[in-house]
């Protein structure tokens, strides 16, 4: 076990922004306008340690559209709701190695969504949230819970909930589909709602930090000092990260990086590193995986300079 000091982790979150701020590469999400119009030097790093303590260096209070990190606050509220299991029966807990909106995702393994961190099992996954039947119910449920663990409340950005809306074809044809293999669990039209507007909700990088902070101090928020989830939900959903969190480059961002990251073509990720701090990074500019340039590189460098990667078995 070794310790780390809070001035040696200021020092290399300080330095790790220092060092990529400058990169340049990718391009924002273009698939709707919101996103592709969000100023691309946006940039920002944020850790929460598991005392409580948060350091934020950059754009860390801007809110932008969570996305897809959205899934994993989703398929907690599940496991909270039903646990561990039936969202593995239901759902599946495997990697894709496919893009995030890959219809394939689907019929990868027995008709099987495979994992709720990929758009095909969280569309399955809002079909799952309680109460059933119950569109406003449901919204709250997931809004209520994002808020536990990030402490505070995310806000919807109404234009990019009516882009989607309005452009999500591909969603559509994913939840028909499940549909066809009784992989959804609720009205199908308000299942997909219910997935593209907790996409369209904003966040910011210092509130994400939080969220991965509950995650790594086993569902007790660090900052609120609430007990949000059970602690057994935590390597469950870590391990759900860690398999599928960048999409078909999860391998690889494993194996340079060794923290377990989901991300959004918003711009935003979030890092767990269980038992030691959350960390989130946000900067529009994607990879063609659809995943933030700079956050990847911010990540990595912060966690590779302390050595803090869950291979380094600390
Ligand atoms: N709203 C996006 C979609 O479902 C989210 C994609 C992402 O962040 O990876 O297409």
């Amino acid at each position: 076990e070794k310790t780390i000091t809070i001035d040696q982790i200021e020092q290399a979150a300080q330095e790790a922004f220092d060092e990529t701020k400058s990169l340049s590469g990718g391009v924002n999400a273009h698939y709707i306008p919101y996103l592709a119009n969000i100023d691309p030097g946006l940039f920002g790093i944020s850790i929460t340690l598991l005392n409580g303590k948060c350091i934020n260096i950059g754009d860390t209070s801007y809110r932008f559209g969570i996305e897809s990190v959205s899934k994993v606050p989703t398929a907690i509220l599940v496991m909270r709701q039903q646990g561990p299991e039936v969202l593995l029966n239901k759902i599946g807990a495997d990697a894709t190695g496919l893009p995030f909106n890959s219809i394939f995702a689907i019929l990868l393994e027995n008709d099987h969504p495979s994992t709720p961190l990929v758009n095909a099992g969280a569309i399955s996954a809002c079909s799952m949230v309680l109460p059933a039947g119950d569109s406003a119910g449901k919204w709250k449920a997931i809004v209520d819970n994002i808020t536990e663990l990030c402490g505070s409340a995310p806000v919807l950005i109404e234009q990019l909930y009516e882009s989607e809306s309005a452009t999500n074809f591909n969603n559509r044809a994913i939840a028909w589909l499940l549909k066809n293999y009784n992989r959804i669990y609720d009205d199908v039209n308000m299942s997909l709602d219910l997935y593209t507007r907790q996409c369209s909700l904003g966040i910011t990088s210092a509130q994400l930090a939080v969220m991965a902070a509950t995650i790594a101090n086993n569902g007790v928020n660090p900052v609120s000092g609430k007990a949000v989830f059970d602690e057994a939900i935590t390597p469950k959903i870590t391990s759900l990260i860690a398999t599928v969190g960048f999409y078909e480059h999860t391998g690889d961002w494993l194996y340079t990086s060794g923290i377990p990251a989901k991300s959004g073509v918003g711009g935003g990720v979030i890092g767990v590193l269980p038992g030691v701090m959350g960390i989130s990074a946000f900067a529009p500019p994607l990879d063609e995986a659809g995943n933030s340039v700079k956050a990847q590189a911010v990540m990595k460098s912060f966690v590779n300079k302390l050595e803090l990667g869950i291979f380094n078995g600390n």
